[in-house]
């Protein structure tokens, strides 16, 4: 019986691992040239760590965990998202201790039940960032200028990137008032969710993803018109900070966060190139979440992309080439073991080199080195080794150099034509 992968999960195997590499390591780049440290975090956790965070009425605790009994009873889910996962390390690891903004970020699998299709699959990556222990505005411009920074230092255009305020919990209730009475007029008319939503966290009604409740909820009271002083201070300054970094975004008064612990500012990048699976990367404020944890009072804020969604619109923007440096072809068995020393030789020096080890035709061997994109041959033979002289030739634009059979010389070349 063969095997297959369960629905909605997927290998990642090369070529595309590439653009993973590429995604990682420019992030990684960008991150250290803000200050973020990597964190890495069990991909489980006590189930209670998500429920509260998140938010028992949120789709994600309502129908998407990934939650079980281990064999000690203890009942614990696979994360669905990173932020609750980092802030109970925060708080466990008493990382409030350090002179604030504390910065960290991650990558890793998320787990969701969700329905698969298109870019949307049940294990799916992120790389996520965190940073602690500001209240200030500008702290928020410069994330999301960094993640500005990340997108497009990996190759991505026309993104939208969206904000707003989604105040806190002094200006909320003002708001759940006016939302309520605005959906309770049609409320027989939304979905069973919603119904049980309306009493339990309207809010999350701004969220249901049943075209019906999105054609209803149109035109409801954005929570922007209702921030209190303080969330309106933040968010003005914030939008003047965007526009001193020149971090191209527009207001979305409706823009909403499926979790419940955001505060203040919330934000969202988008592609029109994704379909109904837009989001690429979205983030906000989290101001209240540590202490809801256990730890001293200790506003955050931090976003997370998603990879499945980067890597569709990177395909036909960057280039991979991924093929050795060098193929050696040896014509006989005395000079496949003189191109077994040589090709150790040039590894040392960091160079990507093949060999091939069964020794075939000169023509099969030069098919090889077409499929598998080999930049450079060098062939092997009697003639190579008595004279001590070989031909490096490319495979790129077929120019041939002459080498002595050195290990510097040719490397020499090799990099020369890198
Ligand atoms: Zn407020
Ligand atoms: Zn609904």
């Amino acid at each position: 019986m063969k095997h297959k992968t369960l629905k909605g999960l997927q290998d990642i195997l090369p070529p595309d691992i590439s653009i993973w590499h590429h995604i990682e390591k420019t992030a990684a780049n960008i991150f250290k040239s803000y200050g973020y440290h990597e964190i890495r975090l069990p991909i489980m956790e006590s189930t209670e760590v998500f429920k509260r965070s998140i938010g028992e009425t949120s789709d994600i605790v309502e129908k998407e965990m990934y939650t079980f009994q281990d064999k000690g009873g203890r009942s614990v889910t696979l994360r669905p998202e990173g932020t609750a996962s980092f802030v109970r390390a925060y708080v466990e690891h008493h990382l409030h201790n350090n002179p604030p903004p504390q910065k960290y970020y991650y990558t890793g699998p998320m787990f969701r039940y969700e329905r698969p299709q298109a870019f949307r699959y049940r294990q799916f990556y992120q790389i996520g960032a965190e940073a602690m222990g500001i209240e200030d505005p500008k702290l928020d411009a410069e994330i999301i200028s960094m993640l500005s920074r990340i997108l497009d230092s990996i190759g991505l255009k026309g993104l939208n990137f969206e904000i707003t305020s989604i105040g806190c919990k002094e200006c909320r209730p003002d708001h759940k008032i006016a939302l309520k009475n605005f959906l309770g007029s049609k409320l027989d008319a939304f979905c069973s969710d919603c119904r049980r939503r309306y009493d339990t966290n309207p809010l999350r009604i701004l969220d249901c993803k049943v075209p019906a409740c999105i054609e209803l909820r149109k035109g409801s009271p954005p929570v922007l018109d209702y921030l209190c002083k303080e969330c309106k201070d933040h968010f003005d300054s914030l939008n003047k900070y965007l526009k001193l970094l020149k971090v191209p975004y527009r207001v979305n008064p409706n823009l909403v966060r499926g979790l419940d612990y955001y505060t203040k500012t919330a934000f969202e990048v988008s592609s029109e190139n994704l379909g109904s699976q837009s989001a690429v990367a979205a983030g906000g404020r989290y101001d209240s979440m540590v202490k809801e944890f256990g730890g001293p009072p200790t506003p955050g804020i931090g976003f997370a992309m998603g990879m499945e969604r980067v890597i569709p619109l990177l395909k036909d923007v960057i280039e991979i080439s991924d093929g050795p440096e060098l193929l050696i072809c040896p014509l006989d068995n005395a000079a496949s073991e003189k191109g077994l020393h040589l090709a150790e030789l040039l590894r040392a020096k960091g160079l990507w080199v093949e060999i091939n080890h069964e020794i075939t035709s000169l023509k099969s061997q030069m098919r090889k080195a077409n499929r598998i994109s080999a930049k450079n041959v060098i062939v092997l033979g009697d003639d190579e080794i008595n004279s001590h002289k070989i031909v490096v030739k490319s495979m790129i634009d077929k120019v041939e150099k002459e080498s002595k059979l050195d290990a510097d010389q040719i490397a020499a070349i090799l990099q020369q034509r890198s």
